[in-house]
């Protein structure tokens, strides 16, 4: 039985929509894709983390900064407190059950806040130092900058790389991670590109979009399979 993937949306008005790379990359991957719809009720998410064999989360807006002690900035984007309370309790329990969990962009970002780290609301108006451009306007296919992949991390057993080449859609970022989390890849500007848990099976967040990257980047179809490969082992 091929594991079956939650896969997170975003909420657009009363439209549930989802980016198709997403679930092709799972099925590709060899997983078999299903797209989360809005639930509220607790009790209910925790059963679907039950029959859930692994969490995709996707990209979308920005997170609600409520969720990490902090009133909004004026560089704050659009946020949509129901997406974010739902992948919030869903994680949790994800995380709770040790199921594997994959975060794309944003969804690397709303793993590590409901994990309990922080992050930046919008990058350039919060950093110290001067950073490359992470909102890039290349086509979403393209790779436009380097990460430098920490040594014995979950990314650089996936890959064998100690740099990569990454697309960059975002302004805002990881700032601190929970104990238990460390840092898996930087850009060369400082900011956080992907992290893993040496406490759970198999947790990591990268903040490019594999999904816009595996047909012509096959190391990036390499963490979609090892996220499905992982998603098999239960
Ligand atoms: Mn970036």
């Amino acid at each position: 039985m091929k594991p079956l993937i939650g896969i997170t949306a975003s909420l657009d008005h009363t439209q549930i929509r989802v980016q198709r790379e997403n679930s092709d990359a799972v099925l590709q991957a060899g997983g078999l894709p299903v797209i989360v719809p809005y639930i509220e009720d607790e009790q209910a998410i925790r059963q679907l983390a039950s029959r859930l064999d692994g969490l995709l989360l996707t990209g979308g807006g920005d997170i609600d900064p409520f969720l990490f002690h902090e009133e909004p900035l004026p560089h704050l984007g659009s946020i949509t407190p129901e997406r974010d309370l739902l992948e919030v309790l869903l994680v949790r329990e994800m995380l709770f059950q040790d199921k594997p969990i994959l975060g794309i962009c944003r969804g690397c970002q709303i793993l590590n806040i409901a994990a309990g780290g922080d992050m930046y609301q919008d990058i350039y108006s919060q950093s110290e130092k001067p950073l490359l451009q992470h909102s890039q306007r290349a086509p979403r296919y393209h790779v436009s900058h380097f990460v430098d992949v920490q040594k014995g991390t979950l990314l650089h057993r996936i890959t064998g790389e100690e740099k990569l080449k990454v697309n960059s859609f975002h302004h805002q970022a990881v700032r601190k991670l929970p104990e238990g989390f460390r840092v898996a890849a930087a850009s060369t500007d400082g900011i956080i590109e992907a992290f893993d848990s040496r406490e759970h099976a198999f947790v990591l967040g990268v903040q490019w979009h594999p999904e816009d990257l595996y047909v012509k980047h096959p190391t990036m179809l390499q963490l979609f399979h090892a996220f499905v490969t992982a998603c098999s082992a239960k």
